[in-house]
C-alpha cells in the first residue's frame, strides 16, 4: 500500500494524527470515531517513511482480542514485526529477556488467578472464606497493586478513594499482606507483578533501560482512558526522558476505575506534554446516526463530566432501523425473543459471527446460552471462565504444559494436534452431543495454535502455552464462529453489526453495589460502550422478574430516562417505574448537580463561571419551552471550557443552534 493509499482512507483530523511528527500526540474521541485505525495508521506510516522500524514499536492495549485486532490491521496495512501487546503480555516478554539479570535465577511462574493464596492467608487469619468474600478480596488487593497501593498504605488510601473494603480495613491489610508472602514463597508472580518487576527493573538497572530504550523507540497506547497507576508507571519507564507517545482514548468510555483506573493521564497529556499534537474525532463511522443519536444521549445524562469529555458523535452512516426497546415479564422469556430475532437476522443474511449478546455479569450468560441452543445458533461465551474451566480443556492445557519440558519436533499446530490426541481429538468429529463439544473445544485450541504461528514467528510450544494462560487469564477463549455473549466489560473496542443489549434492570445496569453516584455513572459509562458496539441493529430490553411467573418487581434501568423516545410504546408501559435524575441541575448545562457547592452555585465545576445574566436567562426560557413543546432536555455546546453555543440536541437531529 503507497503512502497515498494510507492516507486516503482517513478524514483530515484522522490525518493529521496519522502524520504529526513523532513525538508526544494524543487523539481525545468518542467512540467509533476511528482511533484504533488511526494509531495503526500512524505506525504503517511511520514506517512507510522510514521515520521508525517496525521492531521498535511497542503498541499497548488491554485485552488479547485487542492487541491480535491491531496485528491484523497492522497486517493489513502490509507492516510486519511491530509489536502490538497487553501491557501484560509486552512486560512477560520483557521479563523473560532480563529477569536472570535482575533478579535471580530461580524458576518465578505466572499465577493463574489469585484465589487460592488469598484463601490460604484469609483461612489462617481467620478472616472469611467463602467464594464471595475470596473474590471481593483478591479484586481489592488488585486495586491496590493496581493504584501503587502497599498493604501498609492501603488503610489510608482506601479510605481516601473512598473504598468498601469486603473485610475490616486490618483484616484485609493482613490478608494482602499474607497473599504477597505465600505467593512470592512459592516463586509466583500475579499480572501485576509482571508490571511492577518491569517498571522496577527499568528504574533501578542503567543498563537494563538503556538496552531497552536502545530498542523500542515508539510507544503507542489505544484506549489510554483506562489506564492504571501501575501501567502509567511502566509506561514512564519504558519512555525514559523521551517522549515519542501516542495515546487514544475516550474519557466517556472508562469502565475500570472501580479495578484503578484513570482517564486523568489521557486528560492531562497535553499539560504534560505543551508540545503534543492534541486531535479531536467527531464522526462516528461504526454506527448508524440512529444509533449515535442513542448513544450522545445515553451519554450526555452523565454527571460530573470532566472537562474534555464532552464528545460528541455526529453519524456518517447512511440513516438504519431505529434501536428496538422491549420489555418481558421474565428472563427466559426476554432471552427467547433475543434468540428468535437473531434467528431472523441470521436468516436474512447476517453471519453469526456479526451479532452480540451483552450483559452486565456473566451470570446472564447461561439463559442466553440455552435460549441459542434451542433455535440451533452457534454461540461463544467470551469474559467467562467456561472455555477454560472446561475438563478437556484443562485436561489439554496440562498435557501441553507437560509436553513444554521436551517438546515433540514439528513449526507448531501438527504438534498440538498430535498431543490432544490422547484427551479426545480424533480426526473425524465425533456424531454430536457432549462429545462433539469437547471434540470442537479441543479443536479450537489447535486452530488458535494455527493463529499463533501465522502471527508470531517462531512461535513454539511454550509460546503457545503462554499465550493459553494469558487467555486463560484474561478469560479470552479461541475465536469460534457464532454469537458472542460477552461481558460489557469483554466488550470494549470491539464492534459488530447488531448489539443486543439485555437485562437493562436497575440493580443489574447499574449494578446492586454501585451505591454511589461516582459508581453509578461507571455503570452509565458501560452503557454507553455497549450501545456504540452496534453498527446497524441495537435492540435494548429488560424482564420484570427473573423467573416465569415470579414477581414482576423489577425497574428497567434508569438509563433509559430520556432515552426511549417518548411516543414507544414501552416509554408509555413502563414510565411510572423511570427514576428521575435528581432535580437540582447546572444552570448552564443542565447536567445534574451532585456536589453541596456546586448546587449552591447553580453550576457544575466543568461550566465557565463568566457566562452572563442575559445568556443564561435566555437559556432557562428556551429550555423550558423545549421541555414543554419536544420533551427533551436541552444541552449546550462547548468547546473546552469556552461556551459558543447553546444547542438542543433532539433524538436523530444534528443540533439546533439557538444562541
Ligand atoms: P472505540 O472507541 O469503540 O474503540 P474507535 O474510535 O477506536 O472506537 P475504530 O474501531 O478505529 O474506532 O473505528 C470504528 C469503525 O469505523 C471501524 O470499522 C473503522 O474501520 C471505521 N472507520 C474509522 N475511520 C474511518 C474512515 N475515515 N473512513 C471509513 N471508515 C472508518
Ligand atoms: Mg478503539
Amino acid at each position: 500500500m503507497s503512502s497515498g493509499e494510507l492516507l486516503s482512507g482517513l478524514d483530515p483530523e484522522q490525518r493529521a494524527a496519522v502524520i504529526a511528527p513523532r513525538g508526544p500526540v494524543c487523539v481525545l474521541a468518542g467512540a467509533g470515531t476511528g482511533k484504533t485505525r488511526t494509531i495503526t495508521h500512524r505506525i504503517a506510516n511511520l514506517v512507510r517513511g522510514g521515520h521508525v522500524a517496525p521492531g521498535q514499536v511497542l503498541a499497548v492495549t488491554f485485552t488479547t482480542r485487542a492487541a491480535g485486532e491491531m496485528r491484523t490491521r497492522l497486517r493489513a496495512l502490509g507492516v510486519a514485526g511491530a509489536q502490538a501487546r497487553t501491557f501484560h503480555s509486552a512486560a512477560l516478554r520483557q521479563l523473560r529477556y532480563f529477569w536472570p539479570r535482575v533478579v535471580d535465577e530461580r524458576q518465578w511462574d505466572v499465577l493463574e488467578g489469585k484465589i487460592r493464596f488469598v484463601g490460604q492467608a484469609a483461612h489462617k487469619l481467620g478472616a472469611p472464606t467463602d467464594g464471595e468474600a475470596l473474590r471481593d478480596m483478591a479484586s481489592e488487593i488488585e486495586w491496590s497493586k493496581a493504584s501503587l497501593i502497599s498493604p501498609e498504605s492501603y488503610p489510608e488510601a482506601a479510605a481516601k478513594a473512598r473504598r468498601d473494603p469486603p473485610v475490616p480495613v486490618e483484616q484485609m491489610v493482613a490478608v494482602y499482606t499474607g497473599y504477597e508472602k505465600l505467593k512470592n514463597r512459592e516463586a509466583k508472580l500475579d499480572f501485576d507483578d509482571l508490571l511492577l518487576h518491569t517498571a522496577a527493573a527499568l528504574e533501578e538497572h542503567a543498563q537494563v533501560a538503556e538496552e531497552f530504550r536502545d530498542r523500542y523507540r515508539c510507544f503507542v497506547v489505544d484506549e489510554y482512558q483506562d489506564v492504571t497507576p501501575l501501567q502509567q508507571r511502566v509506561l514512564d519507564a519504558w519512555l525514559g526522558e523521551r517522549d515519542d507517545l501516542t495515546v487514544v482514548g475516550d474519557p466517556n468510555q472508562t469502565i475500570y476505575s472501580f479495578a484503578g483506573a484513570s482517564p486523568r493521564p489521557l486528560l492531562a497529556f497535553s499539560r504534560r506534554f505543551p508540545e503534543a499534537s492534541v486531535v479531536r474525532l467527531e464522526r462516528d463511522y461504526r454506527s448508524t446516526p440512529e444509533v449515535v443519536s442513542l448513544a450522545n444521549r445515553v451519554i450526555s445524562a452523565a454527571r460530573d463530566r470532566p472537562a474534555g469529555s464532552r464528545l460528541r458523535l455526529i453519524g456518517q452512516r447512511r440513516p438504519g432501523p431505529a434501536p428496538s426497546f422491549a420489555e418481558y415479564d421474565d428472563e427466559p422469556a426476554e432471552a427467547a425473543a433475543v434468540a428468535a430475532r437473531i434467528k431472523q437476522l441470521i436468516d436474512s443474511g447476517v453471519p453469526a459471527s456479526e451479532c452480540a449478546v451483552l450483559f452486565r455479569v456473566n451470570a446472564q450468560s447461561e439463559v442466553y446460552e440455552q435460549a441459542l441452543s434451542e433455535v440451533d445458533i452457534p454461540y461463544l461465551v467470551r469474559g467467562g471462565q467456561r472455555f477454560f474451566d472446561r475438563r478437556e480443556v484443562r485436561q489439554a492445557m496440562a498435557a501441553l504444559r507437560v509436553a513444554t519440558a521436551d517438546p515433540p519436533a514439528g513449526e507448531l499446530p501438527k504438534v498440538v494436534r498430535e498431543l490432544l490426541v490422547p484427551v479426545g481429538l480424533t480426526d473425524e468429529p465425533p456424531p454430536g452431543g457432549t462429545a462433539r463439544d469437547r471434540w470442537e473445544a479441543l479443536l479450537s485450541l489447535v486452530e488458535l495454535a494455527e493463529e499463533l504461528v501465522s502471527t508470531v514467528d517462531g512461535a513454539d510450544l511454550a509460546h503457545f502455552v503462554a499465550e493459553l494462560d494469558q487467555r486463560a487469564d484474561a478469560q479470552h477463549p479461541p475465536t469460534v464462529e457464532g454469537v458472542t455473549l460477552a461481558s460489557l466489560h469483554s466488550a470494549k473496542g470491539l464492534e459488530w453489526d447488531a448489539v443486543f443489549l439485555v437485562g437493562l434492570v436497575d440493580g443489574t445496569l447499574p449494578i446492586q453495589h454501585a451505591d454511589d453516584d461516582a459508581r453509578v455513572e461507571e455503570e452509565r459509562r458501560l452503557f454507553y460502550v455497549g450501545a456504540t458496539r452496534a453498527r446497524e441493529h441495537l435492540w435494548l430490553s429488560w424482564a420484570l422478574s427473573r423467573q416465569p411467573g415470579g414477581r414482576r418487581g423489577r425497574r428497567r434501568s434508569r438509563f433509559l430516562y430520556g432515552v426511549i423516545p417518548e411516543d414507544h410504546p414501552a416509554a408509555r408501559i413502563a414510565k411510572s417505574r423511570d427514576k428521575k435524575p435528581a432535580k437540582q441541575r447546572c444552570r448552564i448545562c443542565n447536567t445534574a448537580l451532585v456536589d453541596s457547592m456546586a448546587v449552591k452555585l447553580g453550576r457544575c465545576d466543568s461550566c465557565p463561571s463568566d457566562v452572563d445574566e442575559d445568556l443564561l436567562g435566555r437559556l432557562k426560557e428556551w429550555r423550558t419551552e423545549q421541555s414543554r413543546e419536544q420533551k427533551v432536555p436541552a444541552y449546550v455546546v462547548f468547546t473546552d471550557a469556552t461556551l459558543i453555543a447553546i444547542a438542543e440536541q433532539r433524538p436523530g437531529d444534528s443540533a439546533g443552534l439557538v444562541a
